[in-house]
């Protein structure tokens, strides 16, 4: 049932758009489990394709395009938007309610800027694998219903060729949303936007309830994107949901060889965004964030949720540790050997995902990667930790299995995955759908991929071109 919430908003916040066709648009893949959810099964795949692509209509859908705004690296942007991505609709599912379908590459919007509207195919094959790596790791993230090709061109930094992400979430509400408004002093759509978000996506809560969750979520992904070793990249409010998912894959990449200063966009000179300060850097949003509702809630509960912030993520974070390490008790020690191991790690450069499976696996006096003295001083004292568990061997091995993916979306396997893509290849697409889905689980065949990338592999230089 398709039932388009967003148009309900002042017609200041949104625009109808008319999509522009993907030359030669091709229908790589569709992903079975959502378009079941979302009742698009009866569609076949010509039919799916040219309704994505903006040749054909459903009945009940839209065209829009929303206005937003934000900070971008660490300044005031000034209004923004979808300047290529048109929402086709919002369906009410009975599994998972409001989902809504969204197009990246459709085409200029009248918030296209000079952008040209589209989206290349290199961008989105990351975006379709990344949003299924995330939901396989658990962590919060949009989702993508199908990846379209075309034969168009489009000039970057070289001359790319045009493809569509159709991506899917509850909604498309960004921080940058309510900056909008309060930025551009437009109360009565400020006001409206509160009142529609609280309705339809916190209802039982009130705005400062509301507020408090929302900067517990953000926390939240906060502490999972450092648990996994994701990279976002361009963590501008913009790029910020207002659900507390991981929203806008552009240059992200998870750490391979351990540097917790690791820039993962190329464009980002500063290091505003490296991984060490991904944490600040959800607070610091979240405070221009909280800002827009001086007039709503009194200064001191804002601040007093923004202090929450910090609460909430290092209880996630401990979690997350204990976790991470195989303990089933909590130690007030814990997080200061995590972060001992951190630090060896980076000094070592040792692959992150790698490591923390090897030390899952391996019984911790054999960990291969013992190089020196730090590691192994490190592993004598979590062998004395884990005295203290009193817990079975393969019991914590087995948790730790749980909790420490084999594998991850490095960029080399992304990169192959869009040769093979270019080629007509869809074949390494549809394993790498299936792997990382599952990326706890063995995966007879590619194990090589579970190792540390290739000195050959390493270096990729991701930019913030898309
Ligand atoms: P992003 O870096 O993808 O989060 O984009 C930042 C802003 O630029 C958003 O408002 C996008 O809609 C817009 N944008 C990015 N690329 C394009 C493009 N090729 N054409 C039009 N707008 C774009
Ligand atoms: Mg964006």
């Amino acid at each position: 049932m398709l039932e388009n919430s967003f148009q309900t908003l002042p017609p200041w916040l949104h625009a109808e758009v008319t999509p522009t066709p993907v030359i030669g648009a091709r229908l790589v893949h569709a992903h079975p489990e959502l378009r079941h959810e979302l009742g698009l099964q009866s569609l076949s795949d010509g039919e799916l394709l040219t309704w994505l692509n903006g040749q054909s209509r459903i009945p009940g859908d839209q065209r829009i395009a929303t206005r937003y705004a934000g900070h971008q690296f660490g300044v005031w942007a000034g209004q923004l938007g979808d300047g290529r991505a048109i929402s086709l609709g919002e369906f009410v599912t009975s599994s998972r309610g409001r989902l809504e379908v969204q197009v990246k590459g459709a085409g200029p919007t009248p918030f296209s800027r000079r952008g040209d509207g589209r989206a290349v195919l290199r961008s989105s094959v990351r975006e379709y694998l990344c949003s299924i790596a995330m939901k396989g790791l658990g962590i919060p993230t949009s989702e993508v219903l199908a990846l379209v090709t075309g034969t168009e061109p489009v000039e970057r930094e070289t001359t790319e060729t045009a493809a569509l992400v159709a991506r899917v979430f509850p909604t498309n509400l960004r921080l940058g949303h309510f900056e909008l408004c309060r930025h551009f002093n437009r109360p009565m759509e400020f006001d409206a936007l509160t009142h529609y978000t609280r309705e339809l996506f916190f209802p039982e809560c009130t705005i400062e309830e509301m507020l408090r969750e929302i900067t517990r979520r953000t926390a939240h992904l906060m502490a999972a994107w450092q648990d996994v070793g994701f990279c976002h990249g361009v963590m501008n409010t913009d790029n910020f949901s207002i659900l507390g998912f991981t929203l806008d894959y552009g240059p992200f990449g998870f750490l391979e060889d351990t540097r917790l200063d690791h820039v993962c966009n190329h464009s980002d000179h500063e290091g505003r965004y490296a991984y060490h300060r991904q944490p600040d850097v959800g607070v610091w949003n979240m405070e221009r964030f909280l800002a827009c509702f001086r007039d709503l809630v009194p200064v001191e509960t804002l601040t007093r949720i923004l202090d929450s912030y910090f609460h909430d993520f290092k209880a996630e974070t401990d979690h997350r540790i204990r976790r991470k390490l195989g303990f089933s008790t909590s130690r007030d020690t814990d997080a200061g050997l995590f972060l001992d191991l951190l630090r060896i790690l980076h000094d070592q450069r040792i692959d992150y995902t790698w490591f923390f499976r090897e030390l899952a696996q391996a019984g911790f006096g054999r960990v291969s990667a013992i190089r020196n003295e730090a590691l192994a001083g490190w592993l004598k004292q979590y062998a004395e930790r884990l005295v203290l568990e009193g817990r079975d061997e393969g019991e914590r091995s087995l948790a730790m299995l749980r909790n420490n993916p084999k594998y991850i979306l490095r960029n080399y396997i992304a990169q192959e995955v869009i040769e093979a893509v270019s080629r007509g290849s869809d074949r390494e697409l549809l394993d790498w759908i299936r792997i990382l889905e599952t990326p706890y689980d063995e995966h007879p065949g590619f194990e090589r991929y579970a190792e540390p990338t290739p000195d050959a592999f390493k270096h990729f230089e991701i930019s913030c071109s898309s």
